[in-house]
């Protein structure tokens, strides 16, 4: 057998119900791998050996009687912001440290149901606040294009696990670009799904309005078949929406003959990396080829994405996070006299500066004199952004334009500059505001060899067509599977 390791979601079925490998040699495969390359990637805050292998063990007894589903033996990574029971869910804070759920989310349940098997829960920005994963309490992880750089987040550890192939497909979760963003600097499928169709229970909340799970892997299609496996109705999750999960998997298989492509003026404006456009006008000519129609569009509030969000984001953090006092679970500090000092020192301790910054600014943005200046302000313009994409979509099915202004940027370079780091989202936020669905896909590298993501946006619950317009581009840009050298 050539490298098991280079295998997608589909092969590795055939390959595990035809019994031409087992789901513990996978499995251990991927543990040596993990071994091999991830002290230089750091993708992995903690490795689940044990755990994976008896879960291999189960799926390949599964198999052997005839019962497989789609993942059933397939070896996962996990974004660290997700509750894995008995398994420390750290969110890469010192907050959450030692912390272990007596529960799992509700999207692990349905990994498990299939007979999954996850290796282990994967590095992010702290509480997924970041672009980077540098503001992880732990360490940086590393892009595996190029060890200097990163790999973007929050969902770092999720994109650099599938590029150097440490698990074969891994979750993460998008509040304003977290899965986006790093699989377009590590080279990998990621997608942002409608907003209520993977349920958030279990997922530790950032900003509870604009939080989703979403895929990220080495194809479209193994993207489209994790989220058949995680999408649907929850009702342990108030703002899941009831509604059956169509087969995205087969919604690939149709041509782009006849489809819409809309290209937003806004997102192609000074000051994104000239390699970047041109890659992406490259997969666009690619679409036309295959029979898709450009139209310009607009999507004028564009501008305003980023203020809008870091009101939103920040006025939801400073309340979710409120619940980290040291009384409930979770870090508590050592040294105090009263309850108050308690809860100070608790905070001042647990947090890392990021998050400090964002409860503070979402605390201000709350507080009484200021909230109709901010709050209700920013919920207004989200209403326009929302507005604007209604609007577009009456003129195309789906949007395209790039994921980020740049190729991935040095460790370092931006770390000590928060607006810098905030600007860097402009693309992806606007997804989030509106709800709707948005993915990532490989079109292409600049002249140092790192990796473009081309940003597919399409309307409410029309993850078919993005699937459709996606796995398209992939096909038709025939970007050989290529990974980075890490041996
Ligand atoms: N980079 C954005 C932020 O820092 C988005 C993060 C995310 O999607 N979780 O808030």
């Amino acid at each position: 057998m050539e490298n098991m390791l280079d295998y997608n979601i589909s092969t590795l079925r055939k390959l595990l119900d035809r019994g031409e490998i087992t789901s513990e040699e996978l499995t251990k495969g991927y543990l040596e791998r993990i071994s091999a390359v991830d002290s230089r990637v750091r993708a992995y805050v903690t490795i689940t050996e044990k755990e994976a292998v008896e879960q291999a063990r189960k799926a390949d007894k599964r198999i052997r009687q005839g019962e497989s589903a789609q993942l059933t033996g397939i070896p996962l990574g996990i974004k660290d912001v997700i509750c894995t029971r008995g398994i420390p869910t750290t969110c890469s804070s010192k907050m959450l440290e030692n912390f272990r759920p007596p529960f799992d989310a509700t999207v692990m349940d349905r990994l498990y149901q299939q007979g999954a098997v996850m290796l282990g829960k994967l590095n992010m920005d702290e509480f997924a606040m970041g672009s980077s994963t540098e503001n992880s309490a732990f360490f940086s992880t590393r892009n595996p294009w190029d060890l200097k750089r990163i790999p973007g987040g929050s969902s770092g550890g999720s994109a650099a696990a599938v590029a150097a192939r440490t698990c074969v497909a891994s979750l993460g979760s998008d509040t304003g670009g977290s899965i986006r963003q790093p699989a377009s600097h590590c080279g990998v499928v990621g997608l942002k799904p409608t907003y209520g169709l993977v349920s958030r229970y279990g997922l530790v909340a950032f900003a509870s309005s604009l939080d989703q799970i979403g895929p990220l892997s080495r194809c479209v299609e193994d993207a489209a078949i994790l989220l058949e496996v995680v999408a649907g109705h929850d009702r342990r999750d108030s703002t899941s929406l009831p509604r059956p999960v169509p087969s995205f998997a087969k919604a690939c298989r149709k041509g782009l003959k006849g489809i819409k492509v809309g290209i937003p003026k806004e997102y192609f404006i000074d000051g994104v990396q000239d390699e970047v456009v041109t890659e992406i006008q490259k997969a666009l000519k690619v679409m036309q080829e295959m029979g898709a129609e450009l139209v310009d569009i607009s999507l004028p509030h564009t501008e305003y994405a980023i203020a809008t969000y870091y009101i939103i984001a920040t006025a939801e953090a400073s309340s979710n996070l409120s619940r980290y006092d040291g009384v409930k679970y979770g870090f508590r500090a050592e040294n105090y006299s009263n309850l108050m000092e308690m809860y100070k020192e608790t905070r001042a301790q647990g947090f890392g500066p990021e998050v400090k910054r964002r409860i503070m600014l979402g605390t201000y943005c709350l507080s009484a004199g200021y909230y109709d200046a901010f709050y209700k302000k920013a919920s207004q313009v989200r209403t326009l952004i929302i507005e604007d994409f209604k609007g577009a979509f009456k003129d195309c099915d789906v949007i395209a334009a790039p994921v980020a202004p740049t190729t991935a940027f040095r460790i370092g370079e931006k770390a000590d500059d928060p607006l810098q780091m905030y600007l860097s989202d402009i693309f992806t936020i606007p997804v989030n505001l509106a709800g709707i669905p948005g993915m990532s896909v490989p079109c292409g590298f600049d002249q140092k060899g790192l990796p473009i993501g081309l940003q597919l946006m399409a309307g409410h619950l029309q993850e078919e067509i993005l699937f459709r317009a996606a796995y398209n581009v992939e096909k038709g840009l025939g970007l050989k599977a290529q990974w980075p050298q890490l041996d």
